[in-house]
């Protein structure tokens, strides 16, 4: 088998800056050894997130200098309008600024005080507007899901089981709908089988409940599906898409990530007068229902977007590429959730600097190492942004202390791969010097944004 290459060529390019150690000792210090509060520009290679962060193609730019700007009725809308229901089979396709607009829309109807969500894992962005509804947001994973060294081919499966009693225990009239995240976000980018799908459908039709995808990364899903699950091996991954998309009632979109562009998102429904509703907050808060907070050259681009991400040799490569950087640093012995999931590699801090106590942050001082050493940026998902006091001053650190190196679509080559490998696999060498970090400031809610760190020497 030859390597699977980088399936574009290059016609645009943005130069990355160098900095010297002693620069980048500077900025940290500067930005209180929180990477969110550090200038992109000082960042050598950001894998703070894969959303947004996208290199279109100069087909998107195309459709960029095309959009139409109308008010309503824009062509650029119908475009869009006639992509998403090609793909989803959804007959209202509401377009919304991001992903979380469509969320807070679709639960500002639906999920009022005593309703309950399950999902495999809820986003937080999902979670947040849930509860701000006043519903309260269910996470049903399975088991080997939540096992970061289980190997197994959809460790993002709803468990169904879990499911099934729960709508039994809560009654369907309180559960407005059910979701599915694809792919499996929280849960480490893990996929969701189709039979999973299949038969979460067939659970929310026995009970009476409407169905959504959380669709932000559907097509990563849909290749994973078409390489492990059996029946799929030779269907296009445009059909496998449509059949998960056939399963549900509706979806939330984040355009940001699997339509390749840097904003925008939907909602799709089935429902005609919840889609009447949908549409009427819409205009209080996005804009008409042609354009809902995006301007025409966004829709063009999303439409674009969401063609180019079905080629087979885009998924190969992007799914390769994710899976390619895990393998290196297993072969290291560099400890990772395994196996590598669709749009990043996250590492085990708690494996990675077991000197480390939760309460001083062992992601956090693994993301300032990789930073010191190479310039890149990654992100903790652990303790800094789960973890939490009780009233009574006892530390509750999160379930695992994680950093996430998410990998921004078509940005980075391969050497640029081979790069954060070897200052991965550095800092895995020096492990043993880097210190742990408490905290100086930080505000009352998601404290990972500003709150600014000391290190513990
Ligand atoms: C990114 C994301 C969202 C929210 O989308 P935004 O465009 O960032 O608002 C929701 N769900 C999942 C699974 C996501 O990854």
């Amino acid at each position: 088998m030859k390597t699977i290459i980088e399936p574009f060529k290059i016609k645009s390019v943005e130069p990355i800056k160098f900095t010297t150690p002693e620069e980048r000792e500077e900025v940290l210090r500067r930005g209180f050894y929180n990477l969110f509060l550090v200038p992109a520009e000082d960042v050598l290679i950001d894998l703070l997130t894969d959303s947004g962060t996208a290199a279109m193609s100069a087909a998107q730019w195309a459709g960029i200098m095309q959009g139409d700007e109308s008010y309503a009725g824009a062509r650029s809308f119908y475009r869009f309008e006639k992509k998403v229901k090609e793909l989803t089979g959804f007959t209202n396709v509401i377009p919304t600024h991001q992903g979380r607009a469509a969320e807070k829309i679709l639960f500002s109807l639906v999920a009022g005080k005593g309703k309950f969500i399950p999902n495999n894992s809820h986003f937080d962005t999902t979670r947040a507007n849930v509860e701000f509804a006043g519903g309260e947001a269910v996470d049903l994973p399975t088991a080997e899901g939540q096992d970061p060294e289980a190997i197994a081919d959809f460790k993002g499966n709803m468990d169904t089981l879990a499911l099934e009693a729960f709508i039994r225990k809560t009654g369907r009239e309180n559960i407005p709908l059910c979701m599915i995240t694809i792919t499996n976000n929280s849960g480490g980018g893990q996929p969701v089988s189709m039979e999973n799908i299949r038969e979460t459908h067939r659970i929310c039709r026995k009970y009476g409940i409407p169905l959504f995808l959380d669709a932000c990364r559907f097509a990563e899903n849909a290749y994973f599906i078409k390489k492990r699950e059996t029946g799929y091996a030779d269907k296009p991954v445009k059909e496998i898409v449509q059949e998960m998309f056939s399963y549900a009632d509706g979806a939330t979109m984040s355009a940001k990530k699997d339509a390749i562009v840097n904003m925008g998102g939907f909602l799709g429904l089935n429902d005609e007068s919840l889609a009447a509703r949908a549409r009427n907050l819409l205009i209080v808060t996005e804009g008409f229902p042609t354009y809902g907070g995006l301007a025409g050259r966004d829709l063009e681009a999303i439409a674009q977007g969401l063609d180019e991400v079905l080629d087979e040799h885009y998924l190969q490569y992007r799914i390769r590429s994710v899976e390619y950087l895990g393998e290196r640093l297993v072969k290291a012995g560099v400890p990772i959730l395994l196996p590598p999931g669709g749009h990043a590699i996250y590492l085990n801090a708690r494996k990675f600097l077991p000197q480390i106590p939760p309460e001083q942050f062992p992601g956090q001082s693994l993301v300032v190492e990789l930073y010191r050493r190479g310039g890149i940026r990654s992100v903790e998902i652990g303790s800094v942004m789960f973890g939490r006091m009780t009233a009574a001053g006892t530390f509750v650190p999160a379930r695992m202390e994680l950093v996430r190196l998410a990998i921004p679509r078509r940005v980075y080559t391969q050497s640029h791969i081979d790069y954060v490998i070897e200052v991965v696999v550095e800092c895995f060498e020096r492990r043993g010097d880097f210190p742990g970090y408490r905290i100086i400031e930080e505000p009352p809610m998601l404290r990972h944004f500003t709150a600014k760190f000391a290190p513990i020497r």
